[in-house]
């Protein structure tokens, strides 16, 4: 089929295509001109780029945004008048992007530097396969974005709550920080009102206030005591400021809150603190003062009270001129004007004019940067004044008695010392003097020790002992021992120590120490204790004499009477009878002796004996008493000898005979009496100017403890074996006597068993 057998049916069809198509074309060609239009009058810089991204066109806008001309663009590649225009640095990152944007697929919105502006460049591939670039001038948007941004971070990272609601109270935004507060999250707290955080303990009359203040337009700023969404409350200090719009109508409220719960506590507990500070210092007995130049600001009850003021009385007035007698006034501000700041006394003035001593200190405080206060401390020091009066007197009474003491101490009869630290550190004349020394240097300085013999009576060093009747001193008090001290000429001497310890004036513990000389006490006890013994001795002795007695009595005298009687019996032969008279006889001799020998102790008892001094020739006398017992002697079966000069010249010395002869005749008699064996010498040796004599035994001997008591009275060596040795104990305290009276002495040398010599001398 070809055209001309179209049918009608055909062309009407073909007809109302055409129609069609004249009408799509109008309106293209409306539509283009409506675009370009859009083109031309766009706000945004347009380019229109073809298939080969070269630049078809540019709007106006363009042009102005970049200052760049539609001639020196139109033709030019996109890469090409990107390379003209952007800064080589940024070019090849930029390049890449833009190829990216115009080949790929476009990107919303692309931000380009471009001289000072910001662009912002987006691209859209047409149908036709041509692309658009759309650029905004995105400058102060940008600034703006940015401006917002540091808003936003500020307000985010706000250490404040940051709220901000409607006209009614509800909430639009939070920050973080409310979160962390309030315990709302944002999402929470939005649409809620405000009043979710109220804890109900502020009166709603302050709301109130707070909602007029605000719908005025004003700022207000408050505390509000907030509860949290768990139940904690919280301290806010908030100002809230009204937003208002261009015409001045207000659409949103601006709460900055900050927590001040802490500061709330801090501060409560400053409060408190002073509070407490305060009573403390009502109930103290100081006065305590802040005054400025004497006006009274603050002042506590004590000092009220100290002056018999009500705290009324005192507030605000003149406090120096109401508690300072007004003669002391000059001092008090002369002090205050040189800030003198170390307690002194003065006179304080009661209400009712009674005046008293004070103690008062003061000094500059700072207050709120004011200078002009001082702060003031006042004691009542009236009791401690009286107490210092008390201690002068006391001090003047202790100087009073140190000084008795002294001179107690000086004169007294007995050495007092004083010892410190182990030392004599003080002494009075009676030690000096005692001590034989010249002075008290000489003593003074010394350890006890020195002023004492090395050793003590008890065999102790002085020296250790000293300090150890020291150390006794100390921990008891007291002390008191007997003590042998030296003088400074060598005499030891026992003292009676007494130590006692006391302190010194400057309350150091030293040693006061008395010695009383106990010489003569100790003499006498000694003598005491000898004539104790004495006396025991003597009282043994007289009961053995009693008993020797009845002894050397009863025997002869029994034997008298008994062969008396038997010569009475008819019919006795001569032997007999002479045998019982030769007893007799022997009994009356040996109570004779015994007889005189009682007569002559008591004679010398009785200190009747008398010497009669004659020319004695002692050769004779010794051979007549030689011959006188030498049957004895020789009955006895012992050895006899008499040893003489050997000059064998007779001598003669002056002396009584009769004693002489008594002496020697006693001791004769005790050699032969004592011994069962052996030999018997007696004789003299003469010396420069006397004659030693001696009788020598072999006989019993006496033991060594003994050989002084045969002296005694009354003395038996042995008193059991007298049994076996008549004797009534008398003859050696005769001959002992004897030898006195004459002018010499008698010993003896002895051992027992072995034999005795006796020894007497005679002044020539
Ligand atoms: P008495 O009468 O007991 O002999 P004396 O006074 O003559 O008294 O002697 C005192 C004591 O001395 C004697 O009892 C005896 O113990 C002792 N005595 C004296 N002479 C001797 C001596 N030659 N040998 C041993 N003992 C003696």
């Amino acid at each position: 089929m070809n055209g001309t057998d179209k049918t009608r049916e055909q062309l009407i069809e073909e007809n109302d295509q055409l129609k069609d198509r004249i009408t799509s074309l109008e309106k293209a060609v409306l539509d283009f001109d409506h675009y370009y239009s859009i083109f031309k009058g766009a706000n945004d810089g347009i380019i229109c780029f073809d298939k080969g991204l070269r630049v078809l066109d540019v709007n106006p806008a363009f042009v102005e945004m970049t200052g760049i001309s539609k001639d020196e663009i139109i033709g030019k590649s996109g890469f090409s008048l990107a390379k003209q225009f952007i800064g080589i640095k940024d070019l090849p990152r930029i390049l890449n992007k833009l190829r990216k944007m115009f080949l790929d697929e476009p990107i919303e919105l692309y931000e380009l530097n471009f001289e000072d502006k910001v662009l912002g460049i987006s691209t859209h591939k047409q149908i036709n396969g041509q692309r658009v670039a759309i650029i905004r001038d995105i400058t102060k948007s940008k600034k703006a974005e940015r401006e917002l941004k540091k808003l936003s971070t500020a307000v985010e990272q706000s250490a404040n709550t940051i709220v901000i609601t409607n006209i009614d109270g509800d909430i639009e935004y939070t920050n973080p920080k409310f979160t962390d507060i309030t315990g709302y999250t944002a999402a929470e707290a939005l649409g809620q009102n405000l009043r979710i955080l109220n804890s109900g303990s502020q009166p709603k009359e302050y709301y109130t206030e707070m909602w007029k203040t605000l719908s005025k337009g004003k700022i207000w700023k408050g505390e509000f005591h907030n509860k949290s969404k768990e139940g904690r409350f919280f301290w806010e200090n908030v100002t809230i400021t009204p937003i208002k719009d261009d015409k001045g109508v207000i659409t949103n409220y601006l709460a900055v809150k900050e927590d001040i719960t802490e500061k709330k506590a801090a501060e409560q507990a400053l409060k408190d603190s002073e509070d407490r500070f305060r009573q403390l210092s009502n109930v103290s007995f100081e006065g305590t003062l802040i005054h400025r130049k004497g006006i009274a600001i603050d002042f506590n009850l004590s000092l009220a009270r100290m002056f018999g003021y009500e705290r009324e009385e005192l507030l605000g007035t003149n406090l120096i001129e109401k508690i300072i007698p007004k003669e002391y006034h000059k001092t008090i501000s002369e002090n205050i004007n040189k800030n003198y700041a170390d307690p002194y006394e003065i006179i304080g003035k009661r209400k009712d004019g009674s005046t008293f001593y004070v103690e008062i200190e003061s000094r500059y405080i700072h207050i709120d940067s004011d200078d002009s206060i001082r702060a003031t401390a006042i004691r009542d020091i009236s009791e401690r004044k009286s107490a210092e009066r008390e201690l002068l007197k006391a001090k003047e009474r202790t100087e009073e008695s140190e000084k008795r003491f002294r001179e107690l101490f000086e004169k007294s009869g007995d050495p007092i010392l004083i010892i410190e630290n182990g030392n004599f550190t003080d002494c009075n004349q009676a030690t000096v003097d005692l001590l034989k020394y010249s002075s008290k240097d000489d003593i003074l300085n010394l350890h006890p020790s020195i002023l004492s013999p090395d050793l003590q009576p008890d065999g102790r060093k002085s020296t250790e002992k000293a300090n150890e009747m020291m150390e006794i001193a100390l921990e008891n008090g007291t002390n008191r021992f007997e003590w042998d001290h030296k003088k400074s000429n060598g005499e030891v001497f026992p003292v009676e120590v007494l130590l006692t310890a006391i302190s010194n004036e400057h309350n150091m513990v030293v040693i006061h120490v008395v010695w009383r000389d106990i010489t003569v006490r100790k003499k006498a006890e000694s003598d005491l204790v000898r004539a104790l013994k004495k006396a025991e001795e003597s009282d043994q002795l007289k009961s053995a004499f009693l008993a020797n007695m009845s002894h050397e009595i009863r025997t002869p005298m029994n034997g008298i009477l008994g062969f008396s009687e038997l010569l009475k019996e008819p019919g006795l032969s001569g032997d007999e009878k002479n045998n019982y008279i030769s007893v007799i006889e022997q009994s009356g001799e040996r109570m004779l002796n015994t007889i005189n020998d009682l007569i002559e102790m008591s004679k010398l008892e009785a200190g009747q004996m008398y010497v009669s001094i004659t020319e004695v020739n002692v050769k004779k006398q010794l051979e007549y008493i030689y011959n006188f017992f030498k049957p004895e002697v020789d009955k006895k079966g012992l050895q006899f000898s008499l040893s003489t000069n050997t000059s064998g010249s007779d001598i003669s010395i002056k002396t009584d005979e009769e004693k002489l002869y008594g002496i020697l005749t006693n001791l004769v008699k005790n050699a032969i009496k004592y011994t069962e064996a052996g030999s018997i010498e007696f004789g003299y040796h003469e010396k420069d100017n006397y004659i030693e004599f001696f009788v020598e035994d072999t006989g019993i001997g006496i033991p060594p403890d003994q050989q002084q008591s045969i002296f005694e009275r009354f003395f038996q060596a042995d008193m059991t074996k007298s049994r076996a040795y008549e004797g009534a104990g008398l003859g050696l305290a005769i001959t002992k006597a004897n030898v006195e009276l004459l002018g010499g002495r008698i010993r003896v040398e002895s051992k027992e068993g072995k034999g005795s010599t006796f020894y007497f001398t005679i002044p020539a």
